[in-house]
């Protein structure tokens, strides 16, 4: 037996919480760290065999060490410390809205890129990548969640049971959280069938220290997104601080860049086809254990509609975008993200026909019919697990399109938007803390407080006005059965959409919310004093409330519901594949998880073959000189003039700029570092292939692949065309 065997065995045997996955198939499963140990010595022998030369500990040791703990949590996305004094990578669309809170039409970073050539020019980050959590710890707490004894387990009825769930998340994250700079959470896990504490160490100072252009950051733009091949330098480097006696901190000139214990190494070699890599992140949601009707739900409502309604909503800011420069730049973010979610929508819907998941899915279902009619032995829950399950989701489909305009009403960048959730939080605010919805905390408003900073460089009112007036139309149309009163009362039943945009400009020309002290004042407003408020968007806010309460209300019935019955459907699927080998490992939940993968291509169709690795030749042949093929002249230049530097690779003759892999992700792996099997970065995972959009609900060996910027690109673009070296200096000390 090898050591590394021999330590494999030894925590195997150690090994705490997660049911023992038996070896997985190839690359498939996103492993939460503690689940690492228990992979088996079978597989980690195998990935052995391929050039992994790290272990479970070296990943994770369950104390808080390990190369883990040098990934950093984003909001919705992922990022790596590779510096001794705290500079991080992520990707350039994981800090876009930081770079665009940053930029001016004078003072473009988003267009012309941003670079800090003394520690004094790095400026604040704000929006997603301005904080950022380590993980320190992770402990099971699914007895005190929903165990014998539990407030779950005594509840009656499916509110009840949501709501004694909360409690007890809400209770064990502020006990986590008397430890200083602490920001814990409690995520359910294999659909609340096992709860686990996150303890992590929130990091609010983060300043930007190199962004490439938009032209390199975001080359190919939505015509790329979700594609290979790909030349996108999808890569940005920020810097933690720490006030001067080494602790978390908001953001203050006296601060200091922090030293983490633990920074994973800039690779100082590249990686070439066939090598085996590592992909740690917080992939954010997959679905690979859904009912027929689920599976339907998805593939012809939910991403259809989505798909519709931000290609609508695209076009709205587009075409207010492009009135002037200040308000192109406050909707970028925006039409970013909308555009992100439009390409995934239909690549979902393609890939949900393409892969059959539907047919598999039912052909699946009547196997486990079969399958618990024959098994006497399994709990008789199990048994009718299915078809309670189909009734529950049945239940919650009555009303969707109406609660799916609403929520996107809540989420949309607009004034509405901001007196909503402070009306909601004075709401809130009228309970004891632990009996407050989660993010309406103590704990959470001063994240309320940043983001009504950060919708002040964002808010765009003429472009609000816009997709509010369409959103408002969209929701009154989907609401004829159950009309929406505050919008018939402030617009009129089903009014036009122009009619709205006309009341709404009155609004516009009356609100005081467009201003940022207004708006933070509000945060910490009464209920009484934003009731008795005359302003028209709190009181259209006041009104529609109680709407989005009755929406909650059943929202959290369902969950109550769900978090009973999903955990028994699983526990029945998971015997049925058990008994033919095969085992059932947690989908994504924003938490921590490793993929192991090979770089290899693939096929997309018959007869065309996708190598894994692009250089910048695919970047001059792709090159348009227009948008979004259009290269900054000084990146065009250097290329042109091969002047590579020691970045080249020499089987591709150029530098390297992306690669392919067989990693199990998804959206929030954004930003993950993808490291070699020494636990070096060689690159950063970014996006998946067109025919991996779908993957959320299925892996497949044959197509699915995600896609990675090489760090070469990076360090490239900093060096020689940047002239950054110190920087590059500090990411590679040994060059
Ligand atoms: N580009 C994607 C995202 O940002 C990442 C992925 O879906 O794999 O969501």
């Amino acid at each position: 037996m090898t050591p590394r065997l021999r330590s494999a065995l030894l925590l195997l045997c150690a090994s705490a919480f997660l049911p023992v996955p038996s070896p997985a198939s190839a690359d498939e499963g996103q492993w939460p760290p503690e689940a690492l140990a228990t992979l088996g010595t079978a597989r980690w022998g195998e990935l052995s065999s391929r050039g992994l030369a790290v272990t479970a500990k070296d990943l994770w040791d369950g104390q808080g060490g390990g190369l883990l703990t040098a990934v950093l949590g984003l909001g919705g996305c992922t990022g790596a410390l590779v510096s001794e004094e705290g500079l991080f990578l992520t990707n350039h669309h994981c800090a876009f809205s930081a770079i665009q809170l940053a930029s001016t039409p004078e003072k473009n970073y988003l267009r012309d890129g941003f670079v800090a050539r003394t520690r004094a020019e790095e400026v604040e980050a704000r929006g997603g990548a301005g904080r950022v959590l380590i993980l320190s710890r992770l402990v099971d707490v699914t007895d005190r969640v929903r165990g014998p004894k539990s407030a779950f387990a005594k509840a009656k009825g499916d509110a009840a049971r949501f709501e004694a769930v909360e409690r007890a998340k809400k209770e064990i994250v502020a006990e986590c959280e008397k430890a200083p700079d602490r920001r814990c959470a409690v995520a359910a896990f294999e659909d609340g069938r096992t709860f686990r504490l996150m303890e992590q160490v929130e990091f609010r100072d983060v300043r930007l220290v190199y962004a490439p252009p938009r032209g390199v950051g975001d080359f190919g733009g939505e015509e790329d997104n979700f594609r290979w091949p790909r030349h996108t330098g999808d890569f940005t480097v920020l810097r933690v601080y720490v006030s001067p006696d080494g602790k978390p901190a908001p953001f203050s000139k006296e601060n200091v860049p922090y030293r983490p214990k633990t920074w994973l190494k800039v690779a100082s070699k590249g990686i070439a086809e066939g090598d085996v890599v590592m992909i740690a992140g917080y992939p954010g949601r997959t679905q690979r254990y859904l009912t027929p009707s689920a599976v339907a739900n998805q593939e012809k409502w939910f991403y259809p509609l989505r798909g519709r309604t931000f290609s609508d909503l695209i076009a709205i800011l587009e075409t207010e975008g492009r009135k002037d420069p200040d308000t192109g730049l406050r909707v970028a973010s925006a039409i970013k993200s909308y555009g992100n979610g439009e390409t995934n929508a239909r690549g979902q819907v393609e890939g949900l026909a393409r892969n059959g998941v539907l047919a598999k899915a039912e052909a699946e279902a009547k196997e486990l019919a079969g399958f618990l009619a024959s098994r006497k032995d399994l709990p008789a829950d199990w048994a009718v697990a299915p078809a309670e399950l189909e009734r529950i989701l049945a239940a919650d489909r009555a009303g969707q399109d109406r609660r799916f305009f609403l929520e996107e009403i809540e989420k949309l960048t607009s004034v509405l938007g901001s007196a909503l959730s402070a009306v909601r939080r004075a709401d809130e605010r009228r309970k004891p803390d632990l009996e407050r919805e989660a993010g309406y905390q103590e704990r959470d408003l001063d994240r309320a407080r940043q983001r009504e900073r950060d919708v002040t460089r964002s808010l765009a009112p003429s472009a609000a006005r816009k997709a509010l007036a369409y959103l408002v139309s969209k929701t009154q149309a989907a609401s004829r059965e159950r009309p929406v009163g505050a919008f018939d009362a402030a617009f009129g039943k089903e009014a036009a959409v122009e009619a709205i945009e006309a009341k709404l400009s009155e609004m516009d020309a009356a609100t005081a919310l467009g201003d940022e002290t207004v708006r933070l004042a509000n945060v910490d407003a009464s209920w009484t004093a934003l009731a008795a408020s005359n302003d028209p968007y709190l009181k259209l806010a006041v009104a529609l409330h109680p709407y989005l309460v009755a929406l909650r209300a059943a929202r959290k019935e369902t969950d109550g519901a769900l978090l009973v019955w999903r955990p028994r459907y699983l526990s029945a699927l998971e015997a049925l594949r058990k008994s033919k080998g095969k085992a059932i490992y947690p989908d994504a939940n924003s938490t921590l998880r490793v993929s192991f993968a090979t770089v290899k291509g693939y096929s997309p169709r018959e007869a065309v073959t996708f190598t894994p690795r692009t250089s910048l030749k695919g970047v001059l042949e792709k090159e348009r000189g227009a948008e979004p093929f259009a290269t900054p002249k000084k990146v065009l230049d250097a290329a042109r003039a091969a002047d590579f530097g020691r970045w080249a690779d020499p089987l591709l003759g150029s530098v390297p700029v992306g690669f392919l892999t067989d990693g199990d992700t998804t959206g929030g792996n954004s930003g993950s570092p993808t490291m070699n099997g020494s636990g070096e970065v060689v690159g950063l995972n970014f996006d998946r292939v067109w025919e991996n959009v779908a993957g959320d609900f299925g892996w497949n060996p044959e197509r699915s692949r995600n896609v990675n910027v090489d760090l070469r690109y990076a360090l490239w673009m900093m060096e020689r065309v940047d002239g950054a070296g110190a920087l590059v200096q500090e990411l590679l000390p040994s060059k």
